[in-house]
């Protein structure tokens, strides 16, 4: 099958089906085909990548060249970034065919993808009762685009869990890779100490050949770690024994339903029938993730955000009466109530006051929790766990709840804040619903993880 084919087949399938889960917010139809039609002549010059031809999405927070980059904010709604950044700019060289972009939360800010500007993308899961599931957050697009066979891959962030979240809540397969491990530069920011771009699809395989070309060095990102990058398809069919997982037993709590925690009991069972051996751990300090991330995510974004000022790109308010009036109605206007939330909590954090109580403490219990993830991986390879406290919820029944909301990441946080890398996997439903195995391992043990999901799939 030629790419033009295979690309146009996915065009008419998100033409069809998308009305449905609004996954999409652009759909770059004409310079797909384009791309397509360049894919297919480099392949029969026999000079291809696997990549060469295979159609893919961005999630709406990837800037790319001559397409609209939204974030899912009325700010950036019409906001064509002059660039590629380098994820976009690696997806471009390996010659992968982008079909669009995938909705997501206002500026990577929810677990359900009910804050975007475009509307909330619903779950392709679910539907035939009759109530429409969130599809989580803030990824939701691209997991619902994956999970409804709109397109075989599609890329995504992780601040808090919106990779394993969503992918969770989708039946699909998510990796947040190590902090640093994939370059940011072009990613439109929201907290830059805890973000992390990463993959999604249907398999650890193709998340695989999705980091193989993700990962790397990049000298415009001073975060981003100069480190060799393995093939992380060469390692998915090593043997798992011997693997040491551990689980780790502040996230077996009673804040877990029997039929959630026996979904991941019975995936590590699976895994001690392939030769793994099992222990509890400790993460003592896991229980002040959340409470940390809603102190240092807030300030990060609300320095990262004071950048929308109606003066040099986005969204402008209409006739200012003054510089005040132009700052003040342009971020009024152009920010929803989820981003003016964390803006307000974040200046206060940061505020001169507040600081030493509020962010200082936070950064501090950051600190004892990446010590709690070192000891842990002394002891064991990696670390498995539920993703979310429960499968896709009806969408509105948390949206007027913000701490409800926030407490859907209490399991995914804590790697975000250690830096470590993290992945959810398929492991079986509960009431008909999806749910997710997460696997968290050390430092750039990307290639473990993958390894062990895709013995499991
Ligand atoms: N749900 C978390 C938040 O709202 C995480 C979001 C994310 O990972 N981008 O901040």
């Amino acid at each position: 099958v030629s790419s033009v084919e295979l690309t146009r087949d996915f065009l008419d399938r998100i033409k069809s089906e998308d009305t449905k889960y609004n996954s999409f917010i652009t759909v770059s139809e004409e310079q797909a085909l384009a791309d397509a039609k360049a894919a297919d002549e480099q392949r029969a010059t026999g000079n291809a990548t696997v990549w060469t031809g295979v159609p893919f999405a961005h999630k709406d927070l990837f800037c790319t060249e001559g397409v609209a980059t939204t974030a899912g904010s009325k700010m950036l709604a019409n906001f064509v970034p002059p660039y590629d950044g380098t994820v976009t700019a690696n997806f471009r060289q390996a010659g992968a065919v982008c079909l669009g972009k995938t909705n997501m939360d206002e500026f990577a800010m929810g677990s359900s993808n009910e804050s975007s500007f475009f509307g909330a993308v619903t779950n392709p899961w679910g539907l035939s009762n009759d109530q429409k599931r969130v599809p989580g957050g803030s990824s939701g697009g691209s997991a619902a685009a994956v999970a409804a066979r709109l397109v075989p891959a599609a890329t995504a962030t992780d601040t808090g869990g919106s990779i394993r979240q969503p992918a969770a809540l989708c039946g699909i397969t998510g990796l947040k890779p190590t902090y640093g491990r994939v370059s940011r530069y072009g990613i439109i920011s929201f907290a830059s100490s805890l973000e992390q771009g990463g993959t999604m699809a249907r398999t650890a395989e193709d998340n695989a050949l999705m980091l193989n070309i993700m990962a790397g060095f990049d000298p415009k990102d001073s975060t981003c770690v100069d480190r060799a990058v393995p093939d992380y398809t060469a390692t998915l069919n090593e043997p798992l024994k011997g693997l040491k997982i551990g689980l780790p037993k502040e996230y077996f709590s009673d804040q877990l339903s029997p039929a959630m925690e026996e979904q991941v009991r019975n995936a590590v069972k699976e895994y001690e029938a392939l030769g793994a051996t099992v222990k509890e751990v400790s993460l003592p300090n896991a229980r002040l993730a959340v409470a940390a991330y809603y102190v240092i995510a807030p300030a990060e974004a609300s320095a990262n955000l004071a950048r929308y000022d109606g003066v040099r790109f986005g969204y402008r308010c209409e006739n200012p009466k003054d510089l005040d009036d132009l700052y003040t109605r342009t971020r009024a206007e152009g920010f929803g109530p989820e981003v003016k939330r964390r803006i307000l909590v974040g200046t206060y954090a940061l505020s001169a006051g507040y600081y030493d109580a509020y962010f200082l403490k936070a950064q501090k219990v950051r600190r004892l929790i990446q010590q709690d993830f070192i000891n842990a991986f002394k002891e064991v390879d990696v670390l498995m766990s539920p993703v979310s406290p429960s499968p896709a919820f009806v969408q509105g029944e948390k949206s007027s709840d913000p701490v409800n909301m926030y407490l859907e990441d209490i399991f995914t946080i804590a790697a975000n804040l250690a830096g470590v890398p993290a992945m959810s996997v398929p492991a079986g439903f509960v009431d008909g619903l999806p749910v997710g195995l997460q696997i968290i391992g050390d430092y750039f043990d990307e290639a473990r993880l993958l390894n062990a999901a895709h013995q499991f799939q």
